[in-house]
C-alpha cells in the first residue's frame, strides 16, 4: 500500500509545477523543474527537441510510456490598442468567461514582466449599464497591464509587443481539508503524481513489470504534444485530468480510468488491464467516458505510432477554469499507478 509521504510528494510537486508559469509554447521552467527533480531522484532525463523530457526508470520487456503534460492554458498578446491596453488570442481552448477579471502576468520576448488584469471593455459597474449583457469573448474581454499607459506608444515602450506570452495566475492553494484549488491542475497534478512516482521507485521496494518511459509533454494543449515516442514503444498510457461532471462516475476523489474521449475507444487490453489493476490495489475509481476530450495518447496514435493506448487521472473539477481536485484523488492516481507498473 502507497505511504502517505509519496502522496504529499505529488501534492508538493503539483503546487510547486502549478506556480510555474507554462502556457503552451512557454514551457522550458517547467522542464527544468521536472528535469531537476527526476535527476535529483537519480534518474538520468533526456529533453527532446521540441522539449518534451523523456527519462528511462528502468525494467525489462516491452516498453511502456507513462506521460502527462506541463503545457497549460494561456495567452498571447494579438495587438496593443490605441488606449495601451492589450487585445489577446487564447493559447488552448477554454471558455472566456473564466478569465473575466484573473489576474496575470506578461512575459516580453527580451525576459521582462508585467503583471496585469483581464477585465470587460468598460469594466466600471457604475459607468456601463450594460455590463450585465456583455458576451464574453475575445473582442470584449482586454487585458489591462499594471502600469502608468493610456496610450499605445506607453504600452510599447516598456517592451511588450504582439507575441509576447500571457500567463494566468494559477492561485494554488491547497486548504485544510485536503483539497487542492489551483489553474493548471490539468495537468500539472498528474504531472506531480508522475514525480512522486519517480521518486517512490528511487527509493526502493518495488520493481518495474516492465520496461518504462515517463514522458513530460509540452503541446498537449495545442494537439501535438505526444508525438515524441521512444522507438519500440508498445503501450502509452496518458496520465491527464479525469473529467467530472454531469453522469460521469468520477469526483474530485477518486481515480478516473477513460474507456472512450473524443477520438474514440481507448484501447480494451489496456482500459481492462487498468481496472483489474484498481480493484487489486484497493483505490477509488470509476470507469467514465468524456464528451468532450482529446490525450497525448491519442495524439501518439494519430502521428502513427503502432501503440496500445490507455488515459488515467484524477478526478478535477471546473477544468480548463479555476480547477479543483482532492489529495485523495492524487494518492487514488499513484495507488493505480503503482499497481499496473510494479510489482
Ligand atoms: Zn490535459
Amino acid at each position: 500500500m502507497l505511504n502517505e509521504r509519496t502522496t504529499q510528494e505529488a501534492v508538493d510537486h503539483t503546487l510547486a509545477l502549478c506556480r510555474i508559469p507554462s502556457p503552451t509554447g512557454f514551457t522550458k521552467q517547467a522542464e527544468e523543474y521536472v528535469r531537476d527533480s527526476l535527476a535529483a531522484a537519480g534518474f538520468s532525463p533526456i529533453r527532446s527537441v521540441k522539449g518534451s523530457i523523456l527519462c528511462d526508470l528502468g525494467g525489462e520487456g516491452e516498453p511502456v510510456v507513462v506521460a502527462a503534460h506541463i503545457d497549460t492554458l494561456g495567452a498571447i498578446v494579438r495587438a496593443v490598442k490605441p488606449n495601451g491596453r492589450l487585445r489577446y488570442s487564447k493559447l488552448g481552448g477554454y471558455p472566456d468567461l473564466s478569465v473575466v477579471t484573473e489576474t496575470c502576468v506578461i512575459h516580453t520576448r527580451d525576459g521582462r514582466s508585467y503583471t496585469g488584469t483581464f477585465q470587460p471593455v468598460e469594466a466600471s459597474s457604475h459607468v456601463n449599464a450594460k455590463l450585465k449583457e456583455l458576451k464574453p469573448d475575445e473582442d470584449n474581454i482586454e487585458i489591462l497591464v499594471d502600469e502608468k499607459v493610456s496610450r499605445r506608444e506607453h504600452t510599447i515602450a516598456l517592451g511588450i509587443s504582439s507575441g509576447d506570452i500571457v500567463s494566468l495566475d494559477p492561485r494554488a492553494v491547497l486548504t485544510d481539508s485536503g483539497f487542492i484549488k489551483s489553474r493548471h491542475l490539468d495537468d500539472k497534478a498528474s504531472a506531480g503524481i508522475l514525480l512522486a512516482f519517480a521518486g517512490c521507485l528511487a527509493s526502493g521496494g518495488r520493481r518495474l513489470r516492465r520496461k518504462t518511459y515517463l514522458l513530460f509533454t509540452t503541446y498537449e494543449e495545442v494537439g501535438h504534444g505526444g508525438a515524441v515516442i521512444p522507438a519500440g514503444s508498445a503501450e502509452i498510457l496518458s496520465v491527464d485530468m479525469g473529467a467530472v461532471g454531469e453522469d460521469l462516475g468520477c469526483d474530485e476523489h477518486m481515480v478516473s480510468i477513460c474507456a472512450k474521449d473524443s477520438r474514440g475507444p481507448y484501447d480494451w487490453t489496456v482500459t481492462s488491464n487498468l481496472v483489474e489493476a484498481a480493484k487489486r490495489s484497493g483505490c477509488a475509481f470509476a470507469v467514465d467516458v468524456y464528451p468532450h476530450y482529446a490525450s497525448d495518447a491519442d495524439v501518439a496514435l494519430a502521428a502513427g505510432h503502432d501503440l496500445r493506448h490507455g488515459l488515467i487521472g484524477p478526478g478535477v473539477y471546473a477544468s480548463h477554469g479555476y480547477e479543483r481536485t482532492h489529495r485523495d484523488a492524487l494518492g487514488n492516481s499513484l495507488a493505480l499507478l503503482v499497481e499496473y507498473l510494479t510489482e
